[in-house]
């Protein structure tokens, strides 16, 4: 028999409760009252028989036990909670994928809930979407939770009952806002662990993959084309003059370039390729699996085609070519790195052949880099050993031939290579920063020659000395040069600085003031190589600028190019009306002397009149306060 637990138990004569045979109902219920509360009965309905031993008549008990039912549930429902979140955290510690760890969570999430069996659930992260089995996005009275990182809503999570049972418990919600919660903090974590990774191998400016990166998918790559016995090609590309743009426009609008670039260049290749930013305007593509080295020839001239299309960056029209080095695996190197070297000397070679085209990497240019190399280790020593010297450069007057200045040029007295031109070595000095003594040592021998010129008598012409951008740039600049000056003993008028446009443009106001301050000492200031950078006379108005070097490769076809003749003319109608003296350089011939003199050009330089000489030899052309003879002598005339 059942043992009942209730009072209200009353037998109705005539009936009789079933035998054991006929089974007594119990269950406890949830029920809604009229005013929407949920309350719990235990209900008992016990079957009676009549007299004639048959059912006809149920006796139902029900037992409003909502307060107990409520304790208990609690109890029972505060463990599966805890369990449930414990299982939660678990998951999210563990290093599962994101897809993983948000469906183990929606699953023992609804297992949690009052109703598992009815109950679905959803997570949206970021723009990621996971449901369990048979959930829907219009079923009523859900519960949901919003998931907030870093203070901004990225995602929802939410429960519903496949049922409209609609006695959801205010448990529920604490579990859902809980695990929505921790849920936000560790989608914050994994957003902050991605970003770092993403920091460490991709380019902040353009969100390519860094240096390192692609060290990675090289040697992956080359794991991957070794077994398939297929070619590999490595190209490095960096952008022509992007340090002038750089400097002229402004480091914001350098970056758009460097942006815009990066999109040509992975419009350029095929998905399974890399494109990496190598730092600065140097840019990386790597061609996996290409059949032969031709492939990799035509998307580098994809490349330059592509880039050479006009930029529109905040209303300026810009315009960028690319060099491009290429290294082709197994032939020029097995690892990332020997084909990252090769494809930088490869790309060397393409600026030295003009820019805007591309190279392969062949031995040779290994050897020219290697020679570099070891130029650059023995160029430390050139100084000690006493291995500098200067060579002079007269510069005439027009038009009657006498002498204005004289240019110091630098040679080197290599002892293997023997005499070694200033372009093969100026640059290596000022990568290494060897060019701050050496420029030194160059102000000092020159001060210490007029100085001994003077002391025998001869008329010493002002003497030009080039400066290297990072002399220029060098706050040591100005005392140096004063302390030199008082040192020797010699005056700051006999002295003209040449300095390149492209210095101009760097730091404006630094500029100035020590344009203004190397002027006011006396020293002439004159720009070198005119027409080969990017400034505009007009620009040029700012600075104490005295004296204008027109560059050689626009005197070089004046004779048969008429647009050479109608640049060289403007530009010296333009320096005149700024006052500026106007130098010719590389007058070879009479017939380009003839043209210049027209033109009204002040002074010219060139092998027409002397190639640079060895001291001794300028001395010829200097003259003694009795001139022995008042007749120009032309020590080396061009062939
Ligand atoms: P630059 O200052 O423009 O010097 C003129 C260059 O043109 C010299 O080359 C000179 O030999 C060459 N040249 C002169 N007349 C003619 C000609 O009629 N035809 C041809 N084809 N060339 C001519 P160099 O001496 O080889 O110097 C090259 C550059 O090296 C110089 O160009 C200058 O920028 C740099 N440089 C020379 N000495 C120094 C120095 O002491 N310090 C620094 N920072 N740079 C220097
Ligand atoms: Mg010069
Ligand atoms: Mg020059």
């Amino acid at each position: 028999m059942i043992n009942y637990p209730y009072q209200s138990l009353i037998l109705l004569s005539g009936w009789t409760v079933a035998g054991d045979h006929f089974k007594t109902w119990h269950q406890e219920i949830c029920n809604r009252n009229k005013s929407g509360e949920l309350y719990w009965v235990d209900s008992t309905i016990v079957p009676l028989v009549n007299t004639s031993g048959k059912i006809d008549r149920y006796l139902s008990v029900r037992v409003d036990i909502t307060a107990r039912k409520q304790k208990d549930l609690d109890l029972n429902e505060r463990l599966k909670e805890s369990n449930c979140l414990h299982t939660v955290r678990n998951y999210l510690e563990q290093d599962l994928s994101v897809e993983k760890t948000c469906q183990s969570i929606l699953n023992c999430l609804t297992l949690a809930l009052q109703f598992p069996e009815m109950a679905v659930a959803m997570l949206k992260l970021a723009d990621k979407q996971f449901t369990t089995a048979s959930y829907q996005d219009n079923f009523p009275n859900t519960i949901s939770a919003k998931i907030i990182a870093n203070g901004e809503v990225c995602g929802l999570l939410q429960v519903a009952y496949i049922q409209d049972l609609s006695f959801v418990l205010p448990y529920e919600q604490n579990l859902i806002d809980t695990v929505a919660h921790d849920l936000s903090r560790w989608y914050e974590r994994t957003e902050a662990e991605k970003r770092i990774i993403e920091m460490a191998t991709h380019d902040a400016l353009t969100g390519l993959p860094n240096r390192h990166l692609l060290q990675d998918r090289i040697e992956q790559a080359l794991v991957h084309d070794t077994r398939s016995q297929r070619q590999m090609a490595v190209l490095f590309i960096d952008l022509d003059h992007f340090k002038t743009i750089n400097d002229s426009l402004g480091h914001d609008i350098g970056d758009l370039l460097l942006k815009a670039v990066a999109e040509r260049l992975l419009i350029c290749v095929r998905n399974e390729d890399t494109v990496a930013r190598q730092g600065g305007d140097e840019f990386i593509v790597v061609l996996n699996s290409i059949t032969e080295s031709l492939d990799a020839a035509k998307v580098a001239q994809k490349i330059l085609d592509s880039l050479l299309r006009p930029y529109y960056i905040h209303k300026n029209e810009l315009h960028i070519g690319g060099s491009i080095g290429i290294a082709v695996f197994p032939n020029d190197g097995t690892n990332a790195e020997t084909l990252l070297k090769n494809s930088d000397v490869a790309m060397y070679h393409a600026k030295e052949n003009g820019r805007n085209n591309y190279q392969f990497f062949t031995d040779e240019l290994n050897k020219s880099a290697h020679e570099r190399h070891t130029l650059g280790l023995d160029l430390r020593y050139a100084l000690e050993r006493n291995e500098l010297v200067l060579y002079y450069q007269p510069v005439m007057d027009m038009p009657n031939h006498q002498l204005h200045s004289i240019e110091a040029l630098l040679r080197w007295r290599h002892p293997e290579h023997k005499l070694i031109a200033p372009d093969k070595f100026i640059n290596l000095a000022e990568e290494t920063g060897l060019i701050i003594p050496i420029g030194e040592w160059v102000l000092k021998t020159v001060c210490a020659q007029i100085k001994a010129w003077q002391e025998q008598d001869y008329i010493v012409p002002k003497v030009a000395i080039n400066l290297s951008a990072r002399q220029f740039r060098d706050k040591e600049l100005i005392n140096n040069i004063s302390r030199i000056l008082s040192e020797t003993g010699v005056e700051a008028k006999y002295i003209a600085l040449e300095i390149t446009e492209s210095m101009l443009i760097d730091n404006i106001e630094r500029v100035v003031e020590t344009l203004n301050r190397l002027s006011a000492m006396g020293i002439q200031i004159s720009i070198d190589d005119f027409g080969t950078g990017y400034s505009s006379l007009s620009y040029l108005k700012r600075f104490p600028i005295h004296t204008l070097k027109i560059d050689r490769s626009f005197v070089r076809d004046i004779v048969t190019d008429k647009n050479d003749r109608t640049i060289v003319a403007t530009i010296i109608a333009m320096a005149h009306s700024l006052e500026m003296d106007v130098i010719a350089e590389g007058i070879e011939t009479e017939e380009q002397l003839n043209l210049l003199m027209a033109q009204k050009c002040n002074h010219y330089q060139g092998y027409y009149f002397s190639k640079p000489v060895p001291v001794s030899e300028i001395e010829h052309t200097l003259l003694k306060p009795i001139p022995p003879t008042s007749k120009i002598r032309v020590i080396h005339s061009a062939k």
